[in-house]
């Protein structure tokens, strides 16, 4: 008898196998054991899957009062929270995070993205217009906002819970039903709350799951389905485009958060301290694999080596180890590809010159962890602005630091790049943070913080970093068709 956990798919109120009979190893990153055996959707489960959560339109989720369905919701938050420990361990498990990161970022984020939508559709009016002409017509203009339909969520990996649930609460807050599809490297969290939408009463068909890859798999399968009514997806650049060409046939909505190769910007009257606290942040938090992390950091000249040895022993006082610790402060990559992927970076910048402040390489670490994804936090400097290591996404622990003299030097090379997604400013002069705010082309600018995120606001990318907007009621612009009724008066 096979005793491997097995993950499952996630349709119509059901965990069921897949009918492909094919499954794929989830693996541990902090060690390469094995997680659990996936059950890879085949065509035919996708397909299922959308037809479950078109029914449910159809049935007593569509018929729903906003009133019981968001109480709904905020009782999926509530038993979130009440099985924290089991989500913590299936988060840990699929990422290799560190509990101080997943308990206190991941998992309660996941339980606020319900929360924080089911309120906002609540209170949130619609337009009104009374138009009244010079020649003596009247009438009365009112906006009604309709669920869009069936939303395909396509998740990534480094961010597994929180990321999908910020797309799957405002969509099921808004009257939608969903399929996911979360990443294959992390596919238990989405799993684990099938479980909790069944405890709740959560309608059967409202919240699916399957479970693959991207080309010929799950991922296109999905995008491609012609009656997923929009899709919304977080995750690379490349992928977004993918999933643009399948959205085209029956011109369907996409809501995309992409890449990007975010800058920091340091000028000499920064608190220092809390400059180096959040720059190390932005840089290696999460094992540097979040989207709004910085890659490139310009510090203001004068104080650019205090600054460079400052950061470097930041760098060096992380720990890594068993993600349960409380001592432990960094986690591995998600996986080998990933691992080959970064190193193949440090390998680059080393060719290209780089000097190499801080790391560069895999950590020394006891003999259980040798077959995990580590990597050590890397600062680089020297390197020249057209290397293809300060243009491309890493995605991993690692930050060039590069000194400017003027203003006017660091907004153009913060703007030295085709994404678009976020930047932080480190200064106290009041009008010059403002200043540099208005000229960095991004969609989130952070001053004298980092991640420092209200989910009433809007999130999202510019360029290469994405399409839309998501947070607050800019979330049910996309998860709503805003109709207008003109009524004569
Ligand atoms: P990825 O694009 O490789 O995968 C994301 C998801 O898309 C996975 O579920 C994958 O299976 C699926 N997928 C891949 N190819 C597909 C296809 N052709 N059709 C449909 N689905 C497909 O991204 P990742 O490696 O999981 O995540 C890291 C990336 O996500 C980084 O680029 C990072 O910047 C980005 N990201 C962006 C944000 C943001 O808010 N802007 C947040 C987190 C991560």
């Amino acid at each position: 008898m096979n005793s491997t956990p097995q993950t499952r798919l996630f349709i119509q109120g059901e965990f069921v196998p897949a009918s492909s009979g094919r499954r794929f190893q989830n693996t541990n990153p902090i060690n390469g054991t094995l997680v659990s055996e996936v059950h890879e959707a085949s065509r035919a489960d996708v397909d299922a899957a959308v037809k479950a959560a078109q029914a449910a339109l159809r049935g007593d989720w569509g018929r729903m009062a906003v009133e019981a369905r968001t109480a709904m919701l905020h009782a999926v938050a509530n038993e979130i929270a009440r099985r924290f420990d089991d989500f913590l361990q299936a988060e840990i498990a699929d990422t290799g995070k560190p509990r101080s990161i997943a308990g206190h970022i991941d998992i309660p984020r996941g339980a606020a993205n319900f929360k924080t939508f089911a309120d906002i559709v609540k209170n949130v009016p619609t337009e009104s217009f009374h138009l009244d002409t010079p020649d003596g017509r009247g009438a009365l203009n009112y906006g009604v906002r309709v669920p869009k339909g069936v939303i395909g969520v396509i998740s990534p990996w480094n961010l597994p819970l929180l990321l999908m649930t910020w797309k799957v609460g405002p969509a099921l807050a808004c009257g939608n039903t969903v399929v996911v599809k979360p990443s294959e490297e992390t596919p238990s969290t989405a799993t684990l709350l099938g479980e909790v939408m069944n405890s709740v009463g959560v309608p059967a068909g409202v919240y699916n799951v399957v479970h693959g890859f991207g080309p010929d798999s799950a991922g296109e399968w999905l995008t491609q389905h012609p009656d997923v009514n929009a899709i919304t997806f977080t995750g690379e650049t490349r992928t977004g485009e993918a999933i643009m060409r399948a959205a085209a046939k029956g011109v369907r909505p996409v809501s995309f958060e992409l890449g990007g190769k975010n800058a920091g910007v340091v000028f000499a009257d920064a608190d220092f301290e809390a400059a180096v606290d959040g720059i190390s942040r932005s840089a290696f938090a999460n094992t540097g694999q979040v989207c709004l992390g910085t890659e490139r950091v310009y510090v203001e000249r004068s104080i650019f080596d205090r600054f460079t040895q400052a950061l470097k022993k930041k760098a060096e006082g992380f720990v890594f180890g068993d993600p349960m610790d409380p001592a432990t402060t960094m986690g591995p990559v998600v996986s080998r590809e990933h691992h080959e992927k970064v190193l193949g970076y440090f390998a680059q910048a080393r060719e290209q010159g780089a000097q190499i402040v801080a790391g560069g390489g895999i950590p020394q670490l006891p003999a259980h962890y040798q077959n995990g994804y580590w990597v050590q936090p890397t600062i680089w400097t020297g390197l020249p602005p057209e290397s293809n290591v300060l243009t491309e996404e890493i995605f991993g622990p690692c930050v060039h630091l590069q000194p400017f003299d003027t203003e006017e030097e660091a907004i153009t090379q913060a703007n030295n790049s085709p994404y678009g997604l976020a930047t932080t400013i480190w200064t106290q002069d009041l009008s010059r943070a403002h200043r540099v705010a208005g000229k960095i082309n991004v969609g989130i600018t952070w001053i004298n913080c980092w991640f420092l995120r209200d989910l009433r606001t809007s999130f999202g990318g510019q360029g290469l970093s994405g399409i839309g907007r998501e947070g607050g009621v800019h979330s049910l612009e996309f998860y709503t068709e805003l109709r207008n009724v003109c009524v004569k008066l």
